[in-house]
């Protein structure tokens, strides 16, 4: 297939066909496409039997992992001796970026909103304590200190459905304004962290969104469609796969209707977040290309296989106790005596494609454009210049694509697809604005993420691991222990996890 075939021919062929294509020929492209994985982890452990093994080293708590929830624990104990490993270069996990001299943008977690008053004290405490936000009380509300990262209102969102433009994914008529009056009464009970909902909302989260739906309203196929592009997007499934718990809270733990929510998004996304708290810990402690390898009981706590996979060198880590805040899946592996409390996990691959066009006079957009296509795994894409301190030469788009489960095997594939990646979402980008936007494609990054956000399906929600681990002395944090995949959670998981050490 040519290059221009394939063009014609990208807007139907979906990410899940693409990465199973891997045997195709392309003739390479006039921009560098870069892919960014962790996918050579299982190799590294394997060859890791090679390298030189450091003994004698010793603290009180080793934290596996710096994506949100590890960096959280770490604030909280910053007074006591620890060190945090973090297997990839950079910290962040889903909520990493990408940073050159002239250029810096989200390659996971793009934003959070404003916090309602009913939203955990821990976390608000955190944040506050962080310069994050500060409350103000003329407004009797939380507001982020940097106000110029707030996107403008009407430069939230546009939704592009197959070819419509409008203002919102579920588009206006009877059966939206009966769904938003069903919701009602959950408004305002919905809290986040998830743990502090009350108990009588908890039957919810048994019970599949779709299901919930389907016993109060006349759905049909296309306003699910809706619902589901919604749920996908920050819960990596639709309504018939998330918890109606989950998909009610996505609709009202905010006030979206009534007010304007404070929608906060820099250039490098929620990294931003990973920054501040960085910053308070201290980078000595913190240790990106560390992978541990392996956690045995002692006597007196753990002993911890740690990769330096920079130095190429086994260190090994005795510590009194273990904050355990990476995705529990490689817990077989890692942890094995725990690995079972989190057998029925279900993860969505996420892949984030970062497209870095030359900055024209032609520069309005809008933050998020949601886009309905025939590509399901399709979601869309932030656009760089509605963000303050957005480079000034270039503009930037982060689409999203959200995957089945089913495809993570085949991300393995992305390294010999990534052109056509490339330009199948260029494709989507150049059919929403109705002009090709490839000639002014400059570098494309590819951030592949496997096991990137937990499905909060029937039953995940309120069962807290750490109630039947077996060693007191490990314990778990992050968005896939029992909490929605969200900044919020993953911050109190890494503060609760810290209190219980
Ligand atoms: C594409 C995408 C977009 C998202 N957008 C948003 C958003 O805009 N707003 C929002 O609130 N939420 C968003 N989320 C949800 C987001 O996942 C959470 O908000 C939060 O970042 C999760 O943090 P975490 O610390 O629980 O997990 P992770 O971010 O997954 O961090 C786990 C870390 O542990 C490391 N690790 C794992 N195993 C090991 C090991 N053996 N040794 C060393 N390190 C290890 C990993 O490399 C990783 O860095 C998004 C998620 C995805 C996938």
């Amino acid at each position: 297939m040519n290059r221009r075939d394939f063009i014609k021919t990208s807007s139907i062929v979906t990410l899940p066909l693409l990465l199973k294509s891997c045997g195709w020929q392309d003739e390479g492209q006039p921009f560098p496409v870069h892919v960014h994985s962790d996918a050579g982890t299982g190799h590294l452990v394997y060859q890791s039997d090679q390298y030189e093994r450091i003994t004698g080293e010793s603290v009180e708590v080793v934290i596996v992992g710096g994506g949100i929830a590890g960096l959280a624990a770490a604030c909280k104990l910053k007074d006591r001796d620890f060190l945090l490993f973090e297997l990839s270069s950079t910290l962040g996990g889903t909520s990493s970026a990408y940073r050159s001299e002239e250029l810096t943008f989200a390659q996971g977690a793009h934003y959070d909103m404003g916090y309602p008053k009913s939203y955990g004290s821990e976390v608000l405490d955190l944040l506050e304590s962080l310069n994050i936000i500060s409350y103000q009380p003329w407004k009797e509300e939380w507001g982020f200190t940097d106000q110029e990262h707030l996107v403008m209102h009407r430069r939230k969102n546009q939704c592009y459905d197959h070819g419509e433009i409008r203002k919102e994914v579920i588009k206006a008529g009877r059966l939206r304004d009966r769904f938003f009056e069903l919701l009602k009464p959950y408004q305002g009970q919905m809290h986040l962290p998830t743990r502090l909902i009350d108990a009588k909302y908890r039957p919810l989260d048994r019970l599949s969104f779709v299901d919930f739906l389907g016993k109060n309203l006349d759905l049909n196929d296309q306003f699910l469609a809706w619902v589901g592009y919604h749920t996908k997007d920050d819960y990596g499934a639709d309504a018939h796969a998330v918890s109606a718990l989950a998909g009610i809270h996505y609709f009202t733990c905010r006030p979206y209707n009534s007010e304007i929510v404070e929608l906060f998004s820099p250039p490098e996304g929620n990294h931003y977040f990973i920054n501040k708290m960085a910053d308070r810990v201290g980078g000595d402690r913190l240790k990106p290309n560390h992978l541990v390898k392996h956690i045995t009981e002692t006597p007196n706590g753990f002993r911890i296989e740690v990769i330096d996979t920079i130095n190429q060198q086994v260190r090994m880590v005795t510590a009194k106790k273990v904050v355990y805040a990476g995705q529990k899946h490689a817990l077989k592996y890692i942890f094995p005596e725990d690995a079972s409390l989190f057998a029925n996990n279900r993860y969505a691959p996420w892949m984030v494609v970062n497209l870095v066009l030359e900055r024209s006079a032609d520069n309005w957009g809008y933050w998020q454009n949601e886009m309905l296509t025939r590509d399901e795994t399709f979601l869309g894409f932030i656009d760089s210049t509605t963000q303050h301190k957005a480079s000034p030469r270039h503009r930037v788009l982060t689409a999203y694509y959200c995957l089945p489960p089913s495809s993570r095997n085949d991300l393995v594939n992305v390294e010999t697809t990534k052109n056509q990646i490339a330009e199948s979402t260029a494709q989507h980008i150049s059919n929403y604005w109705g002009k090709d936007i490839r000639p002014t494609l400059r570098q494309v990054d590819i951030k592949v993420m496997g096991h990137a956000m937990p499905i909060p399906g029937k039953g995940y929600l309120f069962d807290d691991k750490n109630q039947y681990r077996k060693n007191s002395n490990i314990v778990y944090a992050g968005v896939d222990n029992s909490r929605l995949p969200l900044l919020f959670e993953a911050v109190d998981s890494g503060i609760i996890a810290a209190g219980m050490i």
